[in-house]
């Protein structure tokens, strides 16, 4: 078994005695920033001069400065831009601002297991990477419970920096659910591999195309909607509470003897296959090089899609179905705040 860190196990003096900047105000920054705040840390927020969350961070009590007078104040800072924004901010604002003692922090390994980001011997380098969106490490924490976390150490300048992490997952709600101490490496890699073969890009694409085929097949759209996506989650909430068995456990008979003889012409050694072969794009950076020329380049098939998702007739019968549902609060960017 993994060696599990929980309460007990973290010294949240430790946070509590540093100065700390989280850098960026989105999904991981606003819920770092807020639980660490509401866990007495001193926080500040780092945004540039001209974003339109400066006003949003200081409406929730934080102080706000530019990232790099919050990276010069602090002795521990929190890199939570997006990825491919790290490297250029890093070089920007960051480095300068370094002493021998910081703490540079990241909540994905990205940038420094791929060499975008080299920080100097005397620092600190250490991850906390939350096992959830931003949204839910906020709520959960103001709900007493909390986002499991994995943490790593790159760099242990000061002989202290699992220490350190562990404190500041304490300081956020990690160690209310659980924290497993990783590498940059693995951390890296299998949380790509997550959202792209599964979590985002599988799931994303076996929605889609269930419901294309019952949609072109004749079938209502409103009812493809309820099958394909809707559902998901009900299944999801049943895997999630009870693994496998308690999901086939909870479905009907039927159900279950489609799942074990269906889902393997599904999921096919084609698929696997894909699988190792994604895998394999990851481990040898090749996808971590393509996704930063992509953005280089001012991310085109990025936001191509973004405009294809939402022409797709999947999303306007899901507007108008969750629209009925009065105990559903529509969420999208803009009504979401943060
Ligand atoms: P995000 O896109 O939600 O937010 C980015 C924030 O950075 C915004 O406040 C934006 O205004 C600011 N920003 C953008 N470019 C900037 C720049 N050049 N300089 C300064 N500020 C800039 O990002 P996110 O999804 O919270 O991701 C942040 C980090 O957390 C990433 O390393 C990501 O991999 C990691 N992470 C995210 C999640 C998640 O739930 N989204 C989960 C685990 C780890
Ligand atoms: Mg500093």
């Amino acid at each position: 078994m993994t060696d599990m860190y929980y309460e007990k196990d973290a010294n949240p003096a430790l946070i509590a005695n540093r100065r700390v900047a989280v850098l960026g105000f989105g999904s991981q920054g606003h819920a770092h920033a807020l639980n660490l705040k509401d866990s007495g840390v001193d926080v500040i927020v780092g945004l540039r001069e001209n974003s339109a969350r400066r006003d949003l961070a200081a409406a929730n009590g934080l102080k706000v400065a530019t990232p790099q007078e919050a990276a010069d104040w602090a002795d521990l800072t929190m890199v939570l831009v997006p990825d491919q924004h790290q490297a250029e901010l890093y070089s920007e604002a960051i480095a300068p601002t370094l002493q021998p003692g910081d703490a540079l922090f990241f909540a994905h390994g990205f940038n420094i297991h791929f060499g975008y980001i080299k920080a100097p011997t005397d620092v600190d380098v250490a991850m906390v990477a939350p096992k959830g969106p931003g949204h839910l490490v906020r709520r959960q924490y103001q709900e007493n419970s909390g986002v499991p976390a994995l943490i790593a150490v790159h760099q242990d300048a000061s002989g202290s920096a699992k220490q350190l992490a562990l404190s500041y997952a304490h300081g956020i709600g990690g160690t209310r659910a659980g924290v497993i101490e990783t590498t940059f490496k693995d951390e890296t890699e299998t949380d790509l591999f997550g959202e792209q073969v599964i979590l985002c890009g599988g799931v994303d694409e076996m929605i889609r195309a269930a419901f294309e085929t019952l949609t072109d097949a004749g079938y209502a759209p409103e009812m493809a909607y309820f099958e394909v996506l809707h559902e998901l989650k009900l299944i999801v909430d049943l895997l999630w509470e009870g693994g496998i068995s308690w999901m086939r456990y909870s479905v009907s008979d039927t159900a279950e003897y489609g799942d074990v003889t269906r889902g393997p012409r599904i999921v096919t050694e084609d698929t696997r296959a894909a699988m190792r072969e994604i895998l394999a794009e990851i481990q040898s950076g090749e996808f971590a090089r393509e996704w930063m020329a992509e953005s280089a380049a001012g991310a085109p098939i990025l936001l191509a899609a973004r405009r294809a998702v939402a022409d797709h007739p999947i999303e306007a019968v899901g507007k108008q179905l969750r629209a009925m549902m009065p105990f559903l609060v529509e969420k999208s960017p803009e009504n979401e705040g943060i």
